[in-house]
């Protein structure tokens, strides 16, 4: 068995040889990706459902869909993302030109999660093979069957001298992370990103960091409340409120708060019906492990909405709480699971300011009608990213840039974002060898410096 340490030098030496350079090449990766997707659409669909009991629709429109979305857009822009950037040089540098080439960083380490562990491991790897680099993939073992699917496809279909997958737990990531990459990804817990951040310090290397948090979601009491319940319920319960992005608890004006809890329980019925655990459409909790802390979150409020859950599924119904203190453990921690906690507030700075006292989010939503609302909502706070009239889609917007902000998280990926994480932005100048201006040349004198002080 080759070591960690053995693969990755490999990596290194086909990076060197400078085969990942070639818009060809990048080209070619990325159809065999989408080739491979294609090809093997009812695995991936059989490993998703294996792990999470991910319906094959949900799969499609969270996963294969939006990681097949990510490479048609990386495909059409390519070229022009490619094409160095050219600045204007100032007169005392003429005659000259100045331009930014992307070029790739090198060997990179991508790290995933388990809750989207096939997109969350394919979407920034997209952008890897973009830039030109070479990477190191480590999928989440705890979705050990599409963990295990990336590492039989994966060299079936990609270049296996440019990428690798390595199976495992924290002994591998931990074995990986002594290796000096040129970028360290990672998607996970704010917890495990300190880890990364630590160890990538070592060697100087750079790290993105796509954490979670505490997303709200402030309701006014001029939106459309059916609407806003719909979409909220879809969001929340989308992968069993397994999502980094998921509105993590409701925060409406007090008015409409039981409106808003009846047109949940209405749209929750609709989605899954009377029983969701009959329903197909909705998924599991990962492990016993977090159906446990799930399970003790909801003991912060009261049930209006669900509350039932059986452990040996490892299923908890999509559920509302109320009557929520702000200091109950459900209100401290990232849920991760199908609880949503509805808060109220009385007056708009209320809400504001219960969000800005806390640590700045993944995601932010608002639902309002006025626009002095949704502007004063996203003028006052901050978050990696943010939707007014909805949840999540702004994932779905290629050209925003995806990521988080203070404890969510540091830069951000999707389109041009992802490949310029994985590009290094290097500065070119080009002199004429024609003209040398003796001016910067010493010796110095009172009309040298004239001139310098009229130039500068
Ligand atoms: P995690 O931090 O437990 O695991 C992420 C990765 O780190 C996995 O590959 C895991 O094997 C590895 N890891 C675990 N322990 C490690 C250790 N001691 N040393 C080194 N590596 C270790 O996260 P998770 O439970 O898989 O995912 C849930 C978290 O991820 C949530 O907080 C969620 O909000 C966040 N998340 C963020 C995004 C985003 O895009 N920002 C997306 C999905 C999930």
């Amino acid at each position: 068995m080759t070591s960690t340490s053995d693969r990755i030098a490999a990596l290194r030496a086909s990076f060197d040889s400078g085969k990942t350079r070639p818009e060809k090449w990048r080209r070619q990766q990325l159809y065999q990706l989408m080739t491979m997707i294609e090809e093997n659409e009812t695995a991936i669909n059989a490993a998703l459902h294996a792990d999470l009991g991910k319906s094959g629709f949900e799969a499609r429109m969270t996963e294969v869909g939006t990681v097949l979305a990510e490479i048609e857009h990386t495909l059409s822009k390519l070229r022009s993302w490619m094409r160095p950037t050219r600045v204007s040089t100032p007169l005392s540098n003429q005659p000259g030109h100045s331009k930014v080439v992307h070029e790739p960083l090198g060997v990179v380490l991508i790290m995933a999660p388990w809750n989207y562990p096939f997109n969350l491991t394919l979407t920034p790897l997209i952008g890897a093979i973009a830039a030109g680099n070479c990477a190191a993939l480590k999928p989440s073992e705890v979705s050990a069957n599409t963990s295990a699917l990336l590492a039989r496809l994966i060299p079936a279909y990609l270049d296996t001298d440019a990428f690798a997958v390595f199976e495992g737990g924290p002994e591998i990531s931990t074995e990986l992370l002594e290796q000096r990459f040129d970028h360290v990804f990672f998607t996970g817990s704010e917890n495990i990103g300190r880890i990364v951040m630590t160890a990538a310090a070592k060697h100087l290397t750079p790290v993105t960091l796509e954490l979670g948090g505490k997303s709200p979601c402030i309701i006014a009491a001029d939106s459309d409340l059916e609407l806003a319940a719909r979409r909220v319920a879809w969001g929340k319960f989308l992968n069993a409120g397994q999502t980094c992005i998921a509105p993590d608890y409701v925060m409406i004006d007090e008015t409409v708060s039981d409106a808003f809890v009846g047109h949940m329980r209405e749209a929750i019925r609709k989605f899954f019906g009377a029983d969701p655990k009959a329903s197909p459409d909705y998924p599991r909790l990962i492990n016993e492990r977090h159906f446990d802390r799930v399970s003790q979150l909801m003991e912060g409020g009261t049930v209006a909405v669900g509350g039932e859950s059986d452990r040996a599924a490892k299923y908890i119904a999509p559920t509302l709480l109320t009557g929520v203190a702000p200091e109950a453990e459900v209100m401290r921690e990232e849920i991760f699971g199908p609880v949503l906690p509805v808060m109220t507030y009385r007056s708009l700075d209320e809400a504001i300011g219960f969000i800005t006292a806390r640590p700045k989010p993944l995601a932010l939503y608002v639902f309002a009608k006025s626009t002095e609302i949704q502007n004063e909502v996203i003028d006052r706070t901050s978050s990696g990213g943010a939707c007014i009239n909805d949840v999540v889609m702004h994932l779905a917007v290629p050209d925003l840039p995806f990521g988080g902000v203070g404890a969510s998280g540091m830069g951000a990926y999707h389109g041009r974002a992802s490949f310029d994480t994985f590009s290094h932005a290097r500065a070119v100048l080009t002199k004429s060898e024609h003209l040398d201006v003796p001016l910067r040349y010493p010796p110095f004198s009172d009309t040298k410096l004239r001139w310098l002080k009229r130039l500068q």
